[in-house]
């Protein structure tokens, strides 16, 4: 049987820990304020855009919600972040992805300051991340790292399989792996033989978007297993790539979904914007 990576209790200290942080800014003046904008009504991003505003509450961070309509243009979207970029009492911009397809995402990206940029997805994040100078964590990512830790499990010397090679997730986490000196392989949709390469983790991370993708026959006896994946199953509910009844006896820790790498993306979203803030109250002194 393995051990369960239990991402929303985690999630729940960090966040606790953050309200700590959050007090102490607002005792110096400064409330941590993080600003969402979502654009149209997808009915997945909705429901993200709720629970980072109930994070925010848990975090002791204020949030804004700028909930635009499907028809919002390039333009109008641009000069909302740069409003946001110029006022003093937002720390953290948040655009939600997907957007509507006559928008172009990549501009969106550029267009927010990337000392605001709690996502991390712009190139100049992107690229401290790279070098392992990160200004701001990779969500995703770095929640999975921060789970990892959590269970004293060391990536140092372990093979590693990443399979997804997203500019959000599978990229940053084959990163952070590798800086953590993992022996790191990202598998993708061309890669043959997929099960073969799985086999070979120690520690394997799926992050594709596929139900069912990894079955029992890929996992190493004693790997630890992280799904990142969220899909809805036939009934609606969440599950990952992993098939985890297959997986789970044969792995020796393994993330649940949902209640696994989910809440820590959130939380990890949540520590960036508190760090913002203090950047904020710091220039505030000088
Ligand atoms: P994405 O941009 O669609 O990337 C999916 C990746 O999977 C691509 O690199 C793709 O390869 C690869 N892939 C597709 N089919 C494959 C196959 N049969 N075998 C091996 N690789 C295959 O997705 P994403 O944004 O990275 O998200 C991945 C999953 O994580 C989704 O379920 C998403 O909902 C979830 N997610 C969860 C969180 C969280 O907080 N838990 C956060 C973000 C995303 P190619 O590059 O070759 O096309």
């Amino acid at each position: 049987m393995a051990v369960i990576l239990d991402g929303k209790a985690l999630a729940a200290e960090i966040k606790a820990n953050l309200s700590g942080r959050a007090q102490t800014l607002r005792e110096k003046g400064v409330t941590p304020c993080l600003a969402v904008v979502l654009v149209g009504n997808d009915s997945a991003s909705v429901i993200y855009v709720r629970n980072k505003k109930k994070d925010c509450e848990e975090s002791g961070i204020k949030s804004l919600a700028f909930e635009l309509p499907e028809e919002t243009s390039q333009s109008g979207l641009i000069s909302l972040i740069n409003d946001l970029n110029a006022r003093a009492d937002v720390h953290g911009i948040l655009v939600q992805m997907p957007l509507p397809g006559h928008i172009n995402e990549k501009e969106i990206l550029l267009a927010v300051d990337p000392r605001k940029d709690v996502d991390a997805f712009h190139p100049e994040n992107v690229g401290l991340i790279t070098q392992g100078q990160p200004r701001f964590a990779p969500c995703t990512p770095a929640g999975v790292m921060a789970l990892l830790d959590k269970y004293a499990i060391d990536p140092k010397g372990k093979e590693c399989v990443v399979v997804g090679r997203s500019d959000i997730v599978g990229k940053p986490m084959a990163l952070l792996l590798l800086h953590r000196h993992a022996t790191v392989t990202i598998a993708h949709s061309r890669t043959p033989d997929l099960a073969a390469v799985c086999r070979r983790a120690d520690i394997l991370v799926s992050a594709v978007g596929r139900l069912g993708l990894i079955t029992g026959d890929m996992v190493k006896p004693g790997a630890v297993v992280v799904d990142v994946a969220m899909n809805r199953k036939p009934d609606g509910k969440l599950a990952g790539d992993v098939v985890f009844a297959e997986a789970e006896p044969k792995a020796s820790y393994i993330t649940p979904v949902p209640g696994g790498v989910g809440p820590m993306t959130r939380a990890i979203l949540m520590q960036n914007t508190i760090t913002a803030a203090e950047w904020a109250q710091t220039q505030m002194k000088g």
